[in-house]
């Protein structure tokens, strides 16, 4: 697979600006080598072995490979660190830039491993207890030219959290036909097929068919998945919900306080939470914001259903942590509190909330990781490149324009000559001529203003008409052509935005077989915030 590289702006404006190394770095983080990072975590100490005994146990039900294993094992040893990132569990993985984050996390631990001669562990989080379903339950497809969301029906209203929604196998072998359909049969579909059946088998939620997918993909690789909602990982995680329950009000100061310097800075704020939060959920089968109440000292659910004094809080924690989670701001703490974490891998919303949580760090003594754009990529079809050189559009002009001028300006220079021209000066004397007959009427009846002037917008659009009908014709006459633009958009820029937003990593595994997420892993990337155009 050939690469190039391109300069293409990040969704933000700091992430684009971290990413081009134009950010002032220090000012929102803690920049250091990986060298220094890592003399930094071997003074610390965490619950490796009970960390260890956990993964071992969550892993067995989906027969996660000896590589996983092995490196789950190496996490007990005292100078092990991971290289970390995640995402929640996405239908089939969801959109691509899941895939390229779990490749970013596997590339940089491989890579410092051998550079740091230390176990480097890759670690996916897994956002399991999200229950924003609404951006997890479908995957894109192309149907007649266009991009449509396929969603799975059993989740279309679904509150729960993905770690505890059981998947209906019948339904979702259903809705997982209906995607193949759509990508058009290969000599590897019923094998890719059989492939995802596979994971099925050894899912009970939406959590865990991710994860059962994830360690399928990077079995080789030994990805380790940390499933968030797990309740042992929450008996693990006790101690540290103290903390954070104990320190809400300072790490509310400190989040607002980096949040003010930001915007002295100039930066939109990303993060919104309001004074009273208290940074964690309670979970009783529904999730809900706890806040804290400065006159009554007490937390509370803003639906009035529960009120916990400092002590309540602490017992509920004590006896049922597995009702506790993270929001945006504690996550990030508590990573860094479970994991010794060498590098965090982050899409550019994580790199532009994260800047806002520097103080909350120092707060806790703690510098942050060093954060590392994860890899964004576009996966360039053959057929699409060779679309591109017959319309004389470069990878390039295609992702940051996209088709549609270069559609117009080639329909401008292949219709007939003078054609704007020719039908606007037609308009032109219409109006003329149509004039003169609205004063003779109005010398008969002023009355008839109204209907006259209407009377030549309907004339306008008459014309309008015949314009368009011609410069249809003339576009289903060159349609081959046409459709080159399309099927270039509908590749690389669907719904107007980068394909790794977008598309799916099944349909690519159909076209071009069961390894090539492996191939995919194995393209020699540098780690230079540079857009990657892969060429298949
Ligand atoms: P065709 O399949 O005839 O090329 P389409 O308009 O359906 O026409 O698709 C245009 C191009 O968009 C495809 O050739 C392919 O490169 C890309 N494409 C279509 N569907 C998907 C998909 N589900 N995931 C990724 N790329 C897709």
């Amino acid at each position: 697979m050939e690469v190039i590289e391109l300069s293409l702006p990040a969704t933000n404006r700091l992430a684009t600006e971290y990413m081009e190394g134009a950010f002032p770095v220090h000012e929102a983080f803690h920049p250091c080598s990986f060298e220094e990072r890592l003399h930094e975590l071997q003074k610390r100490t965490y619950a490796r072995d009970a960390l260890v005994d956990h993964l071992l146990a969550y892993h067995k039900q989906f027969q996660a490979s000896e590589e996983t294993i092995a490196n789950i094992e190496k996490l007990r040893h005292r100078e092990s660190v991971v290289v970390i990132g995640g995402q929640q569990a996405g239908l089939l993985t969801g959109p691509l830039y899941t895939i390229y984050k779990i490749i970013s996390i596997i590339t940089l631990a491989k890579q410092q491993e051998q550079q740091l001669r230390v176990p480097v562990v890759p670690v996916f989080w897994m956002a399991s207890e999200d229950h924003d379903i609404a951006e997890i339950n479908y995957v894109h497809v192309a149907q007649r030219g266009k991009v449509k969301k396929h969603v799975y029906s059993p989740l279309a209203k679904e509150k729960r959290m993905a770690a505890h929604i059981e998947l209906d196998a019948d339904a979702l072998k259903q809705w997982i036909d209906d995607i193949f359909k759509t990508f058009g049969e290969t000599n590897v579909t019923n094998e890719l097929r059989t492939y995802i059946y596979e994971c099925m088998a050894t899912s009970k939620t939406v959590a865990d068919f991710f994860a059962a997918i994830v360690l399928k993909l990077f079995a080789k690789e030994g990805i380790v998945i940390v499933d968030a909602a797990h309740p042992h990982l929450r008996a693990i995680e006790r101690e540290w919900f103290m903390t954070l329950a104990r320190e809400h009000e300072a790490i509310t100061t400190a989040l607002q306080t980096q949040q003010r310097h930001l915007a002295q800075l100039g930066y939109e704020q990303s993060i919104d939470v309001s004074p009273m939060c208290a940074h964690l959920f309670y979970d009783d089968g529904q999730r809900r914001l706890l806040y804290y109440d400065d006159e009554q000292h007490c937390f509370y659910t803003k639906d009035g259903v529960y009120r916990f004094t400092r002590d309540e809080l602490r017992q509920r924690i004590e006896s049922e942590p597995q009702s506790f989670s993270n929001n945006v701001v504690t996550r990030p703490l508590m990573q860094e509190w479970l994991f010794p974490t060498l590098a965090f891998i982050a899409g550019p919303g994580e790199i532009a909330y994260w800047a806002e949580l520097k103080r909350v760090f120092e707060h806790f003594h703690w510098h942050m990781p060093p954060i590392v754009p994860r890899l964004s990529l576009t996966l360039i079809e053959r057929h699409i490149a060779t679309d591109l050189a017959d319309v004389q559009m470069t990878v390039a002009e295609a992702l940051t324009n996209g088709t549609k001028q270069a559609l117009e300006e080639w329909v401008r220079n292949n219709q007939p000559v003078a054609f704007d021209e020719t039908f606007h000066e037609a308009k032109k004397q219409i109006a003329h001529i149509h004039e003169q007959l609205r004063q003779l009427g109005m010398q008969v009846d002023p009355h008839l203003e109204r209907v006259m002037l209407k009377n030549a917008e309907r004339v306008e659009t008459q014309i309008d008409y015949l314009q368009q009908l011609i410069t249809r014709r003339m576009l289903q006459k060159h349609d081959v052509h046409v459709r080159k633009y399309e099927r270039i958009e509908l590749s690389l820029r669907p719904n107007n935005m980068l394909q790794e937003r977008v598309w799916n990593v099944l349909y690519y595994m159909n076209r071009y077989g069961l390894d090539f997420v492996d191939r995919l892993l194995h393209v020699d990337y540098r780690w230079n915030g540079m857009h990657k155009i892969v060429y298949l």
